[in-house]
């Protein structure tokens, strides 16, 4: 039973800025529900490549839509179509990717609408590009989480490393540098900090420090503190 009413955290911020690691805790320490919008968007991406349609060509991907189901299991981990994709979305093919299907309004309407409903009634930490400017602009706590473009290129390189996914830093900076383009430039719900969210820079702050830095926002904005 929660203590308090259904309460929604925004953690927006550019590629590989750590908001996910950050999210999951945060939620972990709250006992509320995370959810990573971004693995929804790399979803529908492998299911177009899975099925030899290219995810740059609006009219192809929005043909998929009916036909795919995405959801997240008890874990946390992304189903796509019944099977558990969590490994494939995070390979090089779909980040190179993933930017086209997410600019797609189409697309974006149809995940929007599932995301509000994974909020409606339970407590949500969740991540992305838009969540407070877009998807849940009543959350009561906006975090935008930032980081240098070297610092977030190399924790993903160790990221993947750690994952057996096979990249240079070299191509993994290049990826973030273009995803943050795409994001930042299109037309329909665009990355942008949302005036009433509160910047992190996540620069030279540990994980722990930075799950404590938006757990003090939390506090100060809702009163509620961490379960454990
Ligand atoms: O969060 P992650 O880096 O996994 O997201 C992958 C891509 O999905 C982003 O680069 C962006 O193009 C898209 N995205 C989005 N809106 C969100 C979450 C992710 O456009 N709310």
């Amino acid at each position: 039973m929660q203590d308090h009413p259904v309460i929604a955290i925004a953690i927006d911020g550019p590629a590989a800025a750590g908001k996910s690691t950050v999210a999951k805790r945060v939620a972990e320490r709250l006992g509320f529900t995370y959810i990573d919008t971004g693995a929804m968007y790399r979803a529908v991406t492998l299911a177009c490549i899975k099925n030899g349609l290219d995810p740059k060509d609006e009219a192809q991907a929005v043909s998929l839509l009916p036909s795919i189901s995405i959801e997240f299991d008890s874990e946390g981990k992304t189903i796509l179509c019944g099977e558990d994709v969590s490994k494939m979305i995070r390979q090089p093919i779909v980040s190179g990717n993933v930017s086209y299907i997410a600019a797609m309004k189409p697309i974006r309407l149809a995940l929007v609408e599932m995301q509000r409903k994974m909020a409606d009634s339970r407590s949500v930490v969740m991540d992305g590009r838009d969540i407070g400017t877009y998807v849940l602009p009543q959350a009561q706590v906006k975090i935008f989480q930032i980081a240098s473009v070297e610092t977030r290129a190399v924790r993903r390189y160790e990221e993947n490393l750690e994952k057996g996914i096979n990249t240079s830093l070299k191509e993994v900076e290049e990826d973030v540098r273009k995803r943050d383009y795409i994001d930042s430039h299109r037309e329909f719900a665009p990355l942008k900090p949302a005036p009433d969210s509160v910047l992190i820079d996540t620069s030279f702050l540990s994980i722990e420090e930075s799950v404590n830095a938006v757990l003090e926002v939390v506090k100060d904005k809702t009163g509620v503190t961490p379960k454990c």
